[in-house]
């Protein structure tokens, strides 16, 4: 059948987001009780439905609609942006031969599996030629997409779109020196004192199910569960779910999973389904994850939040002061997912700088662990023993997902000025918060972030909301307020 509208065009979107989301099924399942030998039917499948979409973005009839609905010349805002998102999608998939496809599946597989062997034993030779191989083919890929772009720019626009290599050093190149300066400031404070407390994970579960529904988290349309990694996944237009990890002695580290994956589950949970598919979407990795770690941040480390939550806990010894001075020691060591917030950024760096070299053929592999621990060094001040601790502790690259560490930065400076930009508009935002009310919080996020979808890329949604901002600036004040007032030195 033809497309002649653009309801055309979205009920066909609608159906490949339907295999989508059984793909996402089949995901959420592997993580969360799938016997372990079901493993090759859960491949096969997946591999299926993943033929099936592919040929449903390839046959012709996405292109043909595109074709014709442009000729039509709508300069309906929701139209204009439909139009842009699925030129892009198309891009990426009809560009790029099966062969390719084929090619980038394999070498993933086998880089993967080196990852999974070469990590625990510190063995970066082991894992080199498959990396360098899946390297070669991303750029590959990335160049058939657009051969005129740089490869890197490519990558990052995949998971960001409209943000590019440029932007991401110009932000870094004031963060560095601002984190930097911080880090030494509080050298001349002490250093808030650690939770040190124990509570067995079936009271702190009930804690966070509870949180879920103050928080505004549907659990009509959503639910949690308990994984390795905690995630969010989006199933279905009215099914969103999440996943946590907690531990015994590390309240702090369940409190900010949990928090974080709502923040990204109330976004999926308030996009506009009634605006179709090609607009009804996320901004980029980026805009996801300046919705989870402004829950988790702005909100969750908050004096207001703290003294709403740390009651609920039941223990009189877990006062507000002492959770929330716990929750700013900053330590800075050589593993990004237990990185402080305010180290964390400066992981990021790290790795935005040696893959921006790698793909720009100005680092070798082989030269990879050697720049990663003099980074780590110079950057970081820490000491890398082993790559196990280094070059080898995240998947990112094995997963063959180069241009994807740049979101979580870009995730933390929109935080910051959509904070701002709150507190201007809700003068008693934190009143509120201190009573575990955010209604208002999340009415706001859902008419300026939630509700725009993917009609506008990330950076103008920043705008639109809050005004020309300097993200930099905003996350570097956030932090210097909270950090130095919890050593002491404000
Ligand atoms: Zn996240």
């Amino acid at each position: 059948m033809t497309m002649r509208s653009f309801d055309d065009l979205n009920a066909h979107l609608r159906e490949i987001r339907r295999l989508n989301d059984v793909v996402a099924l089949l995901g959420w399942d592997q993580q969360t009780g799938m016997p372990s030998g079901a493993s090759e039917d859960r491949g096969a499948q997946v591999g299926l439905l993943s033929r099936i979409i592919h040929g449903m973005w390839t046959d012709g009839r996405v292109a043909e609609a595109l074709d014709h609905l442009s000729a039509q010349g709508s300069t309906d805002p929701v139209h204009v942006a439909t139009l842009r998102n699925v030129r892009r999608d198309l891009a990426r998939r009809v560009r790029v031969t099966a062969d390719l496809v084929e090619r980038l599946a394999s070498a993933e597989a086998s880089a993967f599996s080196a990852w999974i062997a070469a990590k625990p034993a510190g063995d970066f030779a082991s894992f080199a030629p498959s990396l360098a191989t899946l390297l070669d083919l991303r750029k590959e890929e990335a160049l058939a997409v657009d051969a005129d772009r740089s490869p890197y720019d490519t990558m990052i626009d995949a998971h960001d779109p409209g943000v590019d290599a440029a932007n991401v050093a110009a932000m870094f190149g004031r963060l560095r020196p601002g984190l930097m300066a911080l880090l030494e400031a509080l050298k001349g404070g002490t250093p808030p004192a650690a939770l040190g407390m124990t509570m067995p994970v079936a009271e702190q579960r009930a804690v966070h199910q509870g949180l879920l529904g103050a928080l505004g988290y549907d659990l009509a349309r959503g639910r949690l569960d308990a994984s390795e990694h905690p995630f969010s996944t989006s199933v279905g237009l009215d099914d969103v779910r999440i996943t946590t990890h907690l531990y015994e002695e590390d309240l702090l580290h369940g409190l900010g999973s949990t928090i974080h994956e709502v923040g990204h589950a109330l976004y999926e949970q308030g996009l506009p389904n009634h605006l179709g598919d090609g607009v009804a979407r996320h901004a980029g990795m980026g805009m996801h994850e300046s919705q989870s770690r402004f829950w988790e941040n702005t909100i969750g480390r908050s004096r207001a939040f703290c003294r709403f939550v740390a009651p609920r806990f039941g223990n009189p010894t877990l006062t507000a002061d002492r959770l929330w001075a716990a929750q700013h020691r900053v330590s800075a060591g050589p593993i990004r997912v237990s990185a402080d917030e305010v180290t964390y950024n400066l992981h990021i760096l790290v790795r935005f700088e040696l893959e921006a070299a790698l793909v720009g053929g100005r680092l070798a592999i082989a030269d990879l662990p050697g720049a990663w621990n003099d980074a780590y060094r110079a950057t970081l001040g820490v000491h890398v023993r082993n790559d196990t601790e280094g070059v080898l502790q995240d998947v990112h690259w094995a997963a063959g997902a180069f241009g994807y560490f740049p979101s979580y930065t870009l995730g933390n400076l929109y935080a910051a000025s959509l904070a701002v930009g709150m507190a201007r508009d809700l003068p008693t935002l934190w009143q509120e918060v201190e009573k575990g009310q955010f209604d208002g919080i999340r009415e706001w996020l859902h008419q300026r972030v939630h509700q725009v979808g993917h009609a506008m890329d990330a950076p103008d949604i920043v705008k639109a909301a809050v005004g020309p901002r300097d993200h930099v600036q905003d996350l570097l004040d956030a932090l210097s307020e909270r950090y130095k007032a919890a050593y002491g030195l404000a």
